[in-house]
């Protein structure tokens, strides 16, 4: 164990000071709080140096994996680099200083580039409004299907309950529609993993609110037949919902509302390059073709006819689904992201991503097992090893991987098979960085017949190996026990 592994508790010292502040006019000690918010009893707090206190926090953050710290192939999650510019836009002093309650017209640059943002975002998905507010995917999906009900509803069309969700859908797209107290109705999906047109005929019918999809599908597929998907669901009265949380295939070439979605969302943090990880920091707008704008949530930007903008309330809006205006440092970075791209280099993204993620499917297929063997888009996805003469599963693989300095694909997802390895590399990755993760998965497959002990224990080099996942969710040891330490 290193000295700096130790707590910060274990190198407490009485009397030492971990800042240093000015004394000032009152004197060390004195600092004039009201008694009545004085504590009683001082707090159990460590007493270290302030180089003991800088080293610990940067040595605790050096156990951690960033997508700043090595490559982060996690599917679905679209963990591509973040441009720094992005960071030194959204710190501009003139957007952090505001409060979102400010009077509108001493805003006007923040909801310029709130309307900047939304029409950007139509120009690159071919919807024709949208709403900034949810602050994630899944908020995205609540927002959007609550529009796709209150758009039903106000036709006096009120028996649509049900909606339409395929089985390789994820996760939180059946959750948010529960959320919103629609059915969830499951289509299948074919053997080459796309939507079985002829499982979802028979499904369609007045009781139908519409359907959702995500396209390239989350086993990286195309879905090529979503035209006649798209004409069958509006036949029927329904509509279709797009989950574009991984629209970075199609950037700048393929639009979901010339697809014919009606609704959709976009997950900046991922496509639109803002960090992102343990839960956040996110931003889910939530688009709508022409019919459904005045459904959007509020508040919402419009001119207001004096050359100005102002927030209203959309006419048959459901009202706020966020505190205020969303996660604006996040909508500030992925507006950088866009402007530093431009209309050129956006039109890379897709191409990039694509062809790095079929480089490494094609390069690793004859180690690991791939159940659709076709073009992939963004991601693909394997079902365990090629060999499974040993007993070595994907979760063995994946905490061999983080021995080598790379972050675990997405595993268990999709839940289509049993040995899901779900690989996105991003268009933001170079080859040669594409063909060290290639040799590390080649030399895996190769230790689990020659070493399957070694994998079944890894990982051996991180800090912490292998924990017990669901206690550590159930009881989350969040502070120092002295008792314990004291034994
Ligand atoms: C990440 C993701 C979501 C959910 O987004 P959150 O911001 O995590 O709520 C939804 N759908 C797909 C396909 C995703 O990859």
């Amino acid at each position: 164990m290193k000295y700096y592994d130790k707590l910060i508790f274990e190198l407490s010292k009485p009397g030492r000071r971990g800042y240093s502040l000015p004394s000032g006019d009152w004197g060390d000690g004195e600092i004039p709080v009201p008694e009545s918010l004085r504590r009683a009893e001082a707090p159990k707090l460590p007493q270290v140096s302030e180089p003991d206190v800088v080293r610990h926090y940067v040595n605790l953050s050096n156990m951690n994996f960033g997508v700043d710290t090595g490559f982060y192939p996690l599917g679905s999650c679209t963990m591509k680099y973040s441009p720094r510019i992005n960071e030194e836009m959204a710190s501009h002093p003139g957007f952090t200083g505001l409060h979102p309650l400010q009077p509108s017209e001493t805003v006007q640059g923040a909801m310029t580039l709130y309307a900047s943002l939304s029409s950007a975002l139509c120009t690159l998905t071919g919807m024709s409004a949208f709403t900034l507010n949810p602050f994630a995917g899944a908020h995205g999906e609540l927002t959007g299907l609550m529009i796709m009900r209150n758009y039903h509803n106000s036709r006096g069309d009120t028996g649509r309950t049900k909606i339409i969700v395929p089985d390789s859908a994820h996760g939180t797209n059946p959750a948010s529609a529960a959320v919103c107290g629609l059915e969830v109705v499951q289509v299948k999906s074919t053997p080459h993993g796309t939507i079985d047109v002829n499982d979802l005929k028979p499904l369609l019918d007045d009781s139908v609110a519409g359907i959702m999809m995500t396209n390239p599908n989350t086993l990286g597929l195309f879905e090529t037949e979503i035209r006649e998907i798209a004409e069958l669901v509006h036949a029927a009265g329904g509509l279709l919902y797009y989950d574009g949380a991984n629209m970075n295939a199609l950037l700048g070439k393929v639009r979901p509302g010339d697809m014919g979605f009606d609704i959709m969302h976009l997950n900046l943090h991922k496509t639109f390059s803002t960090p992102h990880g343990g839960g956040g920091p996110g931003a889910g707008p939530v688009g709508v073709a022409a019919p459904l704008a005045d459904f959007l949530p509020a508040p919402a930007v419009a001119p207001d006819g004096n050359g100005r903008l102002e927030w209203f309330e959309p006419k048959n809006s459901a009202g706020r689904i966020s505190g205020f205006h969303g996660n604006f440092g996040v909508l500030m970075k992925a507006y950088a992201y866009i402007l530093m791209l431009g209309r050129q280099d956006v039109k890379n993204v897709g191409p990039y991503a694509v062809l790095a993620a079929n480089y490494v499917k094609e390069s690793l297929k004859d180690c690991y097992k791939l159940p659709v063997d076709s073009l992939c888009k963004h991601e693909f996805v394997f079902d365990g090893l090629a060999d499974d003469s040993s007993d070595v599963t994907t979760l063995d693989v994946a905490k061999r991987l983080l021995d080598y300095g790379f972050h675990a694909p997405t595993i268990y997802f999709p839940l289509l098979f049993h040995q899901s390895m779900m690989i996105e590399p991003t268009e933001t990755e170079s080859v040669e960085t594409l063909d060290a993760f290639i040799d590390v998965m080649r030399k895996i497959a190769e230790e689990a017949l020659t070493q399957p002990e070694l994998l079944k224990t890894a990982p051996h080099n991180t800090p912490v190996r292998r924990p017990d996942e669901t206690a550590a969710a159930v009881h989350p040891v969040l502070k120092y026990n002295f008792q314990s330490a004291e034994q």
